[in-house]
């Protein structure tokens, strides 16, 4: 028997995240962001579930898209970090993506590609972050130089803010929204924009544009890092991490739990011990106290988490037994409940679920495709 640890993918659960960023976003197209293995969920699970809704794929990695193409995806793709290389610009080319172009040296290789198909670019623009993209002071030579390449067939202007989900995006956008008008009047002409990631998609209407770009939503966890608008915009959870208990035991007060006992018993306890530790993805530093879900009821986490098990305490749960259902996030427990304990964020937690760990995929609503 395999070890009883695995994550189930629900397909209908990401079709139904999907329509609610689909209505949030009204005329504006979408972005399915499915960079990291679609946030550890598998990127064929999301294709499988998407491909039908999305007006697009957005990633990383050149195989990836190579990946989508294979399964037989015609629509649009973007590498969201472009392409690092003449190579890579030749690859991109063939499989018909678009590309991110967020710095002089990505314009050159556009500006020396040899002959292939124009490509749709996104020229990215700093609003904030310091972390990719021409800043705002350039923005204008960096336009006019990408409009004037032979080699980009379109032009869209991006921008990724930094506190979307956080104290807002009123200057920077503001600020945006000034460099693109002037711009774009110096050119006659308007250009597209992408701004919103999930947090500006949910909190900010006006920054919707052309293409919004949604992607922990989808998953069915909430940008925002308290969790508190989950209820307000249903987003169902589309990982649900779950093992069993193979071991139980009584201790007495006193005694310690997991490596260097950095938790000791109060009291007796009746402890669990589920198969699920470090290497399967489950964060090391969740605390004690941090929440498990077993046989169907709320308790915490004990000590050390080991690198294939972790304790939980089962004192207040009379029913738990060997081969109970544990649940470490997902359905009935929200990632960023666990998240927020274990001091990180549903998106980390959701990336680092390891290969070992089984995908298998349910639909709940094969009908709603
Ligand atoms: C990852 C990413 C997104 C998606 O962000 P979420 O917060 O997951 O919605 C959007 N845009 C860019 C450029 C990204 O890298």
């Amino acid at each position: 028997m395999p070890r009883p640890i695995r994550a189930c993918i629900d397909l209908a659960a990401l079709r139904h995240n999907f329509r609610i960023a689909r209505a949030r976003a009204g005329r504006t197209r979408l972005w399915a962001v499915v960079k990291a293995n679609a946030y550890g969920h598998g990127l064929m699970n999301a294709f499988q579930a998407l491909a039908s809704l999305t007006d697009g794929f957005a990633l990383l990695d050149l195989d990836e898209a190579e990946r989508l193409r294979a399964a037989g995806w015609r629509g649009p793709l973007l590498l969201l970090e472009g392409c690092f290389e003449a190579r890579d610009l030749e690859e991109a080319q063939r499989l018909g993506l678009g590309l991110v172009v967020h710095c002089a040296e990505q314009l050159d290789l556009l500006a020396h590609a040899r002959a292939g198909p124009a490509v749709d670019v996104y020229l990215k623009i700093d609003t904030g972050m310091r972390r990719l993209g021409f800043p705002l002071a350039s923005a204008e030579t960096a336009i006019l130089r990408a409009t004037a390449l032979p080699a980009v067939r379109s032009l869209t202007l991006m921008s990724h803010f930094a506190e979307a989900d956080g104290t807002g995006i009123g200057a920077p956008l503001a600020a945006f929204a000034r460099m693109r008008d002037q711009v774009c009047a110096r050119l006659g002409t308007t250009l597209p924009v992408s701004l919103a990631n999930s947090a500006a998609l949910l909190r900010f209407p006006q920054s919707h544009g052309d293409w919004a770009r949604p992607g922990i939503m989808l998953y069915g966890a909430t940008p925002f890092p308290d969790g508190s608008d989950v209820p307000a915009v249903d987003l169902r959870p589309a990982m649900t991490f779950e093992s069993r208990l193979i071991a139980i035991r009584d201790i007495a007060a006193g005694e310690a739990v997991g490596y260097g006992g950095s938790f000791r018993a109060e009291r007796p306890l009746r402890v669990g011990t589920v198969a699920c530790g470090y290497a399967d993805g489950y964060p090391r530093h969740a605390p004690t106290g941090t929440p498990v879900l077993v046989a169907g009821e709320v308790t915490r986490l004990l000590g050390r988490v080991s690198m294939d098990m972790l304790a939980v305490d089962v004192t207040e749960i009379p029913s738990a037994h060997m081969g109970s259902r544990v649940v470490l996030w997902g359905a009935g427990l929200p990632a960023e409940q666990v998240a927020v304990a274990a001091g990180t964020i549903s998106y980390e937690l959701f990336c680092a679920l390891s290969p070992r760990v089984r995908r298998d995929v349910v639909d709940a609503d094969p009908s709603s495709t």
